[in-house]
């Protein structure tokens, strides 16, 4: 007999935080028909209502900041601090996306041109419906907090599917607005696993999917989503390189790029995997990274890994790269599940697992280069294409470097400080996905451009969108044309 409720696991003790309900295709149908509905509310509150409630749903988490954290602690194993970390970052986004939705998605006019100088016309984005996020584990609040509190700022209601490893948090999430927006359901969270998921993908009734989680899930949502035509956002994993230039502060660099790739584990989609080093700084560098990764303890600085089947993966790789580099940090014996220590292995062929996948764990591999544009050129040679970091004093270089990275994001003299921007778009290129989540295209994701076009008075000789039309007017039409737009520029 299949069970209707799963539980939720505290991955570093196993004891049981919570159970919830399995829901099925049916639950599932129901969420999105009451969605539906409380969309079509939601969206007649208006900008200046909704922006209201927002800002109070935001209060409200900063109230329950403390519960929140312990709870995102529970389910993932993460420190406390990370869990707070994430729960603040999540609150800055609710605010930018509540008070910039309506200047962003607002009704505006726009220019016509010469040939339209007797229309006005008029822009503005509409709200989709409803949306579907569906979640990961790794950063349970922040993470789908970044679609949904710009579907809901958008004016669409959201159905959330948390990942079945933190379905609490997304529980509590959903009952938290509800203190806001206590009038219909305009957030709602469906429990379950994969196929819950499913579900909710291939609803037709659902104006867009946002997904967080593996390129190969991805993959599979897509294919539901083509059923219907429906759009998605996918932001998958990465594999970001970290470049630590010859005029770098190799000191900062070396305590950004531990904590880039150390923090919550290593499970962080942006986080650092692949680190290049240019020759002249190399020694100081990796000085500076072996001193500070003596102290850096898992299980006291950073969590288990949260969900178990990953161990075996970032094993794999660990122990590929301890057999073809050089072990500075760690090595095969650092997996003790469900901890793992740091690292940190150099000179691993750019052909293997530890390089070209996803680990998801507290390990990096770092390779010495030529110069700036062999990192450069290493650092793009990656099937994923979502962060990245330059660590450089020169600061034209560095924005050149960042701009050349291949990537949707880049932090200079930093580590993923982009995320902690709420204005900045966040998303990826190739197997990282598309679509962005944050700032204002996060806000257009949401929602779809109406055009509206309206003819101010009649243009006198020029009624060219009529059979009436004559030569004449033809001809005025290119006399026009080629006044305005007949001149080369040579
Ligand atoms: P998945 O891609 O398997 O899951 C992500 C979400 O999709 C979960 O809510 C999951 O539900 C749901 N899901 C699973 N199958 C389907 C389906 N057929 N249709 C619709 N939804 C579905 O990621 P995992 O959590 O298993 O993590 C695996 C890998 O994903 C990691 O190793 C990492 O590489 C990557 N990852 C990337 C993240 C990022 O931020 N970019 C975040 C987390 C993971 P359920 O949990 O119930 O299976």
């Amino acid at each position: 007999m299949t069970t209707l409720t799963f539980d939720s696991l505290n991955p570093a003790t196993g004891e049981v935080i919570g159970s919830h309900p399995k829901q099925g295709p049916e639950a599932v149908r129901d969420a999105v028909g009451r969605a539906e509905e409380a969309a079509a509310w939601w969206a007649g509150l208006g900008h200046a209502e909704r922006r209201r409630r927002l800002l109070d749903y935001k209060a409200v988490i900063a109230q329950h900041l403390k519960e929140l954290a312990e709870l995102v602690h529970q389910e993932t194993g993460k420190t406390v601090g990370d869990a707070t970390l994430e729960i603040v970052l999540a609150i800055t986004h609710i605010d930018w996306a509540a008070r910039n939705a309506q200047k962003v998605l607002g009704r505006r006019r726009v220019s016509t041109g010469m040939i339209g100088l007797n229309l006005a016309a008029t822009l503005e984005y509409l709200p989709l419906g409803v949306v579907a996020v569906i979640g990961p584990w790794n950063y349970p609040l922040f993470t789908p907090m970044g679609s949904i509190a710009y579907a809901l700022a958008a004016g669409n209601a959201v159905v959330f599917k948390p990942s079945e490893l933190t379905p609490g948090v997304g529980v509590r999430m959903a009952e938290l607005f509800a203190e806001s927006v206590p009038e219909h359901p305009v957030f709602q969270t469906v429990t379950g696993l994969g196929e819950t998921g499913a579900a909710l993908a291939g609803d037709p009734r659902v104006g867009k999917v946002a997904f967080t989680g593996s390129t190969a899930t991805a993959k599979r949502v897509m294919a539901a989503c083509a059923e219907n035509l429906t759009p998605i956002v996918a932001e998958c994993g990465g594999k970001d390189a970290f470049i630590v230039d010859a005029d770098a502060d190799v000191a900062r660099a070396a305590d950004a790029c531990l904590w880039g790739a150390m923090s919550n584990a290593g499970q962080t989609c942006a986080g650092v995997e692949r680190v290049y080093v240019v020759d002249a700084v190399y020694e100081s560098f990796m000085r500076e990274l072996s001193e500070r990764v003596a102290k850096v303890r898992a299980g006291e600085d950073y969590g288990p890994i949260t969900m178990p089947g990953q161990v075996d993966i970032i094993k794999r790789h660990i122990d590929d790269a301890a057999k073809s580099g050089k072990v500075v940090a760690g090595g095969p014996d650092a997996v003790r599940a469900p901890y793992v220590d740091p690292v940190i292995v150099e000179d691993v062929p750019e052909d293997s697992p530890a390089v070209r996948e996803e680990t998801f764990g507290p390990t990096i591999t770092v390779r010495r280069t030529r110069d700036a544009q062999e990192a450069l050129e290493l650092a793009n040679a990656s099937a994923y294409g979502l962060g990245g970091t330059v660590f450089s004093r020169n600061v034209r270089r560095a924005m050149e470097m960042a701009r050349m990275m291949r990537t949707g994001m880049t932090a200079i003299n930093s580590v993923i400080s982009f995320a902690g921007v709420p204005a900045l778009p966040f998303g990826g290129v190739g197997d990282s996905g598309f679509g962005r989540i944050h700032g204002a295209d996060g806000l257009r994701e949401f929602a779809r451009p109406k055009a509206i076009s309206r003819q101010r008075f009649a243009m006198p000789g020029m009624n060219l969108t009529s059979f009436a039309r004559g030569p004449a007017e033809v001809e005025r039409l290119i006399r026009l044309v080629t006044f305005l737009h007949g001149r080369r520029k040579r």
